[in-house]
Parts: structure tokens; C-alpha cells; sequence
């Protein structure tokens, strides 16, 4: 099953592929993660991305191209994937398709977390990541239970650079600007599908797997 994740940054693609990835058995593919790695170890892609993800602007399309290409043919990629936060343009979703179709595949759905703006300020301000392994924690709503320090592997808990507020603006401008039109693409291909992302994290998880089980018995037929 190939499968998109599409939505404003704080909508909770993440989280929500995290969760469900493994029950379907397909890689989650997290640009921003890989991004953010490859700028921790230092490589030349790092260096490239660095000065744009803090910004919160997108990293140029060829180089995101590039790298979601070598990620496809990862052996792992072969029975599926599920994509977050790519494509984030047109000319990503366009390369996407011509890639697919190079590699004798196809997108099977495009699910879109809708979420109210206000909703997502809040998410993103409060955000709290792990150095360690990335487990994420919200001052409101998933507080660690030692301020500072993840529940989980006792690391010490930062705020994303671009979780500030200049960033934070940035970024839903990005998005309104430059990933908004794909809601109009993937409709227009008979992919897309909508779940409200505003709702509770069980609950969003039970919306998008339903959307994947009749996704994935359509494809079995
Ligand atoms: P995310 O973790 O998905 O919010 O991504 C964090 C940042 O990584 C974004 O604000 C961009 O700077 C960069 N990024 C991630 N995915 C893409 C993409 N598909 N195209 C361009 N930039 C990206």
C-alpha cells in the first residue's frame, strides 16, 4: 500500500504514522526526520538543509526529490510506504508520480488531516521533542512526567528551532502557499481522502486506519 500523509505541519501526520505504520506493515517516511538527521550528523545534505528548516521555508525541490527517490528504493519501500511530509509542492507531487510511475507504481491514497489554525498554533508552541529518539511530548495535553526529561528514555526533552513562533508563522505560510494546491491535485486523481485531524489522538488513529483497511481491501481485490 503507498500511501501519503498530507496536512499542515502540526496536524499530527506523525504522530498518526507512527502509530499505524507497523500494523500495515509499510515504512514511515518522515522528511522532516530525515532532514533533521541528516543536519545532526553533519553531512552535506545537512549543511545544505540546515539554514532552511530553521527558517521554516522547504529545502529545494530537487534535492527532496532526490533524496524521497533513494529512499523508494530502500528494499524496505518495496511493499509499500507511507509518506509525511512529502510531497509538500507541486513540482514534488508531479516528481512523486513520475517517479511511481518509473518504478511501475502507484499512490493508493491521499489522506488529509483538516485542522482549525488556532489548533494548530497551540500544538506546535507547546511542542516538546527527545534528543534521544524522538518521542514527543505537548505542555497541555502529554506533559513528561519530570519536566525536561522524556518519559520513556530519560533524555533531555528541546524545542524544534522551528517550533518558535517566527518559524511557526512561517511555516503555515509555506503551506498555505505551496502544499494547499495539492488538495486540488490528489482530488482530482480520485486519492484523496479527509479525516479531522482536530479530533482525539485515538480517535484520528481509528479515522485514518479505516481509510486504510477499505484502501487496502479495495487493492487485494
Ligand atoms: P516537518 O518535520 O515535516 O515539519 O519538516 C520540517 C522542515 O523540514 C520543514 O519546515 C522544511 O524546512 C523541511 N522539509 C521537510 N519535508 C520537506 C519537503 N518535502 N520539501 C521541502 N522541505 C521539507
Amino acid at each position: 500500500m503507498n500511501v501519503v500523509f498530507l496536512g499542515p505541519p502540526g496536524a499530527g501526520k506523525g504522530t498518526q504514522a507512527a502509530r499505524v505504520s507497523s500494523c500495515y506493515g509499510i515504512p514511515h517516511i518522515a522528511t522532516g526526520d530525515m532532514l533533521r538527521e541528516a543536519i545532526a550528523a553533519g553531512t552535506e545534505l545537512g549543511q545544505l538543509a540546515r539554514s532552511y528548516v530553521e527558517r521554516g521555508e522547504l529545502v529545494p525541490d530537487e534535492v527532496m526529490l532526490r533524496l524521497i527517490e533513494e529512499r523508494l528504493r530502500n528494499p524496505d519501500a518495496e511493499k509499500g510506504f507511507l509518506l509525511d511530509g512529502f510531497p509538500r509542492t507541486l513540482p514534488q507531487a508531479e516528481g512523486l508520480d513520475a517517479l511511481l510511475d518509473r518504478m511501475g507504481r502507484r499512490l493508493d491514497v491521499v489522506v488529509f488531516f483538516r485542522v482549525p489554525t488556532p489548533t494548530l498554533l497551540r500544538r506546535l508552541g507547546g511542542r516538546w521533542i527527545c534528543r534521544a529518539r524522538g518521542h514527543v511530548y505537548h505542555e497541555d495535553h502529554h506533559p513528561p512526567k519530570v519536566p525536561g526529561r522524556c518519559d520513556l528514555d530519560g533524555s533531555e526533552l528541546y524545542q524544534r528551532p522551528d517550533d518558535r513562533p517566527e518559524a511557526v508563522a512561517r511555516r503555515l505560510e509555506v503551506y498555505e502557499q505551496q502544499t494547499a494546491p495539492l488538495l486540488e491535485y490528489y482530488r482530482a486523481r480520485g486519492v484523496f481522502r479527509e479525516v479531522d485531524g482536530g479530533a482525539g489522538i485515538e480517535e484520528v488513529t481509528r479515522a485514518v486506519c479505516a481509510i486504510l483497511d477499505t484502501v487496502g481491501r479495495e487493492g487485494s481485490r
